[in-house]
């Protein structure tokens, strides 16, 4: 088959545009990414501006007449077929983020940038003052837009089904709902062992001395190189807040937050982190400047992270290697045993707070807002019957309840940025990892003997190889389904959390 002139120089002219438009939102997430590092104080206001301007001229491109001729053209009957396979993903893309900007109204765009705005203060001052009853009305408008953009965008069963392909893209409630129930009815039982097994392991090391903050930044920057982090195509800075951005599979950065009196949290989210920078650092360089080059979905991004971070970072094998290299890093460490601080990182206890739980109780959060977020978009839940549903359900999988707002429905951030839909990434960014890494483990000889001489780049080229190298060429189910031989599956993560937690606690199923 031959491709027409007419064909071949819209393509052309159709990648051009495209690589137009990503050099613009590649610079940015540079300034982004400055802005969270090293901008002096007083560059915010102009910084906001010089952002807005670059997202309006993306904006402008992606929305052009010329954006419309190209896919008009190139997604004609016959003419896909006739493109090379970068091409054709290329066209599938744009086009589909092209098709949900033009199905998105622009005033209801507009109203949920200012509400969002908005609310993020509003957010700030009633987890403050521990009242949900402040964040209500906005929240309530928050959904209501929400619920307008899922009608906008369109969907088959559930409206929230519109919400979760912004971040997974072809994601339903209906697949969602059986891995959850999985999660829940053997996840609950676990934790209800743990706690009835008497271990509690000591993790007071963890926190009990001084480790400077250079000292843990060398650390942490060690153990990257040693995964296969490229810091020749890549920088470790530090920020409030942990994040990984880039402009390229050569210019990765990421953050981390060092806590001088905690020796472990610093080097645990650089190891996550690591995780989605080195998804970037390994795409396939030909894809650079183009959104195929983004990784191919939230949850198979988390899935690099939580691999690094849970499934090497916490495992006893790791810690053969490394922990007499921490001992010598930091002599505080000098009385306690690579086995103890194994255990002591592995610690499970239920917690309020999300972002401080254990792999055990982690997922059982996120349970929790999946099925609060859908009833609220499905519109079985009010704003008003949050708090009480909160305490419910954090009693019923937790066996905690709240003692106020903020350590219930006001702890995250998403909602006052209008994100309803994420959250079930995390779970699924677990969920793959555990598949990847039982992958893994049959496919690379001796796998866990080489994390335990501290050999890691046999897992790093593997990844790089199955997963990373493709981009967003293929979408998250076909990349499951072509490197582990079938569809997500909840029972590897499951078997996993028994296999390792009923060791450590001396328990089985
Ligand atoms: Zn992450």
């Amino acid at each position: 088959m031959q491709t027409s002139t007419a064909t071949t120089a819209s393509i052309m002219a159709f990648q051009s545009l495209v690589n137009e438009i990503h050099d613009l939102n590649a610079t940015q997430a540079l300034l982004g990414w400055d802005l969270e590092t090293h901008m002096p104080e007083k560059g915010s206001a102009m910084r906001a501006k010089q952002m807005a301007t670059l997202a309006k001229l993306s904006h402008n491109l992606m929305t052009s007449a010329e954006m419309d001729e190209h896919l008009r053209h190139l997604r004609q009957p016959g003419i896909p077929e006739k493109l090379d396979t970068m091409s054709q993903a290329l066209v599938r893309e744009v086009g589909r983020s092209y098709d949900k900007s033009k199905k998105t109204p622009l005033e209801l765009l507009q109203e949920m940038v200012e509400t969002t705005a908005e609310a993020h203060n509003i957010w700030v001052d009633a987890r403050a003052n521990k009242q949900f009853k402040q964040f209500e009305p906005v929240l309530r408008k928050i959904i209501s837009l929400n619920q307008r953009l899922a009608e906008a965008q369109g969907y088959e069963d559930s409206p929230y089904d519109a919400l979760l392909d912004e971040y997974e893209p072809g994601l339903t409630v209906k697949q969602l709902d059986p891995l959850f129930a999985k999660l829940k009815a053997d996840i609950v039982p676990l934790l209800k062992a743990i706690q009835d097994s008497g271990h509690s392991p000591e993790a007071g090391f963890l926190h009990e001395g001084f480790f400077p903050a250079e000292k843990q930044l060398e650390f942490s920057r060690k153990v990257l190189t040693d995964m296969g982090f490229d810091f020749e195509a890549g920088r470790l800075d530090l920020s409030a807040h942990p994040f990984s951005s880039g402009s390229s599979s050569h210019d990765v950065r990421l953050t981390t937050r060092i806590d001088e009196h905690d020796v472990f949290s610093a080097l645990s989210s650089s190891m996550h982190e690591g995780g989605h920078g080195m998804y970037e650092q390994g795409v396939n360089p030909v894809l650079n400047r183009t959104p195929l080059a983004e990784g191919t979905s939230l949850g198979i991004h988390e899935s690099q992270s939580r691999l690094w971070e849970n499934q090497v970072g916490r495992s006893r094998a790791f810690w053969k290697h490394y922990f007499p290299k921490l001992q010598e890093t930091f002599p505080e460490l000098k009385n306690v045993t690579a086995e103890k601080f194994y255990h002591g990182i592995n610690r499970v206890r239920p917690s309020f707070i999300r972002v401080e739980s254990d792999e055990v109780t982690y997922n059982l959060h996120i349970l929790l807002r999946y099925e609060i977020e859908k009833a609220l978009i499905e519109g079985s839940m009010k704003v008003d019957e949050i708090p009480e549903a909160w305490a419910a359900k954090a009693q019923e999988y937790l066996g905690i309840t709240p003692s106020n707002d903020a350590e219930g429905a006001l702890q995250d951030i998403h909602w006052s940025h209008g994100s309803f839909g994420y959250f079930p990434t995390y779970t699924l960014g677990n969920l793959y990892s555990a598949q990847f890494f039982h992958t893994a483990k049959k496919q690379i000889d001796g796998l866990e003997d080489k994390i335990g001489h501290g050999e890691l780049l046999p897992l790093k080229n593997w990844l790089n190889k199955e997963i990373h190298w493709v981009g967003k060429m293929e979408n998250a189910a076909a990349i499951v389904q072509r490197v582990t031989g079938e569809p997500l599956n909840a029972r590897y993560f499951v078997d996993y959390l028994w296999g390792k937690y009923g060791e450590i606690f001396k328990i089985s199923r």
